[in-house]
């Protein structure tokens, strides 16, 4: 596989075309950003424990019947995926209250919710990834209603599957982000990453924060948290 012109460059990662038109290869930065880019740094090592802990999660999510984007490693920070034509939406799914849910409802981080909820955002930097409803998507164009279903059906079931395995390393999944994109074949896929910049994960025991909150917050010990969740994850 011939790794060929850039197509992309993101916040976190770069996009690659390969002479398959039907894949390409993601790159993972040591760059992080918060805020929408408001605030922007570096977080050491990030770009290969998101890249490699991405890869071993959606692995896993496969084996249990969750399509994903997922072809093969090929190397630290490298992987080559199948292009998908993203949805642009930001699928978040959550357990416990936090982040700008705990702001918009004033419930307070750390409060148990009886069921999972999701939330779309419509994928757009310069509106701030405004919250959007199945109407407003369905409206728009953005996704179909059996596109809809499935992502709702994927997103849950990602959720019980991520819960179950972060629970074996004592880490509580608090909420993450979902992008789902559509193949080349036409099919609806899971995309993106799974990683400390897109979920919340909590030490289930000291509620310590092992996830990108650190930066966002200035709590200092950025490294040592992704450090901490990669190395309960894989081993390393
Ligand atoms: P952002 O665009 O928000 O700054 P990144 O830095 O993570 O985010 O850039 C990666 C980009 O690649 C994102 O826009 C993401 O939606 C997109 N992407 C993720 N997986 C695929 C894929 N399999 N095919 C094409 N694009 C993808
Ligand atoms: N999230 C993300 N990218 C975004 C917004 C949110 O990966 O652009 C993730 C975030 O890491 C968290 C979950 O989605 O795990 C819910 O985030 P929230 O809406 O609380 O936003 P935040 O507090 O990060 O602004």
């Amino acid at each position: 596989m011939k790794k060929l012109e850039q197509i992309y460059e993101g916040k976190a990662k770069k996009v690659f075309a390969t002479d398959d038109p039907s894949l390409v290869i993601v790159d993972y930065k040591d760059d992080a950003t918060a805020l929408n880019g408001k605030k922007k740094g570096t977080i050491a090592g990030k770009g290969s424990i998101n890249n490699r802990m991405t890869n071993h999660l959606m692995k896993m999510l496969e084996k249990n019947g969750v399509p994903t984007h997922f072809v093969e490693e090929i190397s630290d920070r490298e992987t080559l995926v199948k292009k998908v034509d993203i949805v642009p939406l930001e699928v978040i799914v959550r357990n416990v209250a936090a982040g700008s849910l705990s702001k918009r409802l004033g419930i307070p981080e750390g409060t148990p919710m009886r069921k999972p909820v999701i939330e779309y955002c419509f994928k757009c930097d310069e509106l701030d990834d405004p919250m959007v409803n199945e109407y407003h998507i369905a409206a728009m164009g953005w996704a179909n209603d059996d596109q809809m279903k499935k992502i709702a059906e994927y997103a849950l079931k990602v959720n019980s599957l991520l819960i179950a395995y972060f629970k074996n390393v004592n880490v509580e999944l608090i909420d993450f982000k979902l992008e789902f994109g559509i193949t080349t074949d036409g099919t609806l896929v899971l995309a993106d990453e799974i990683s400390p910049d897109t979920c919340r994960f909590w030490d289930a025991t000291t509620h310590e924060k092992l996830d990108k909150d650190r930066f966002r917050r200035d709590m200092g010990g950025v490294e040592e948290a992704y450090e901490e969740i990669s190395s309960r994850l894989l081993g390393n």
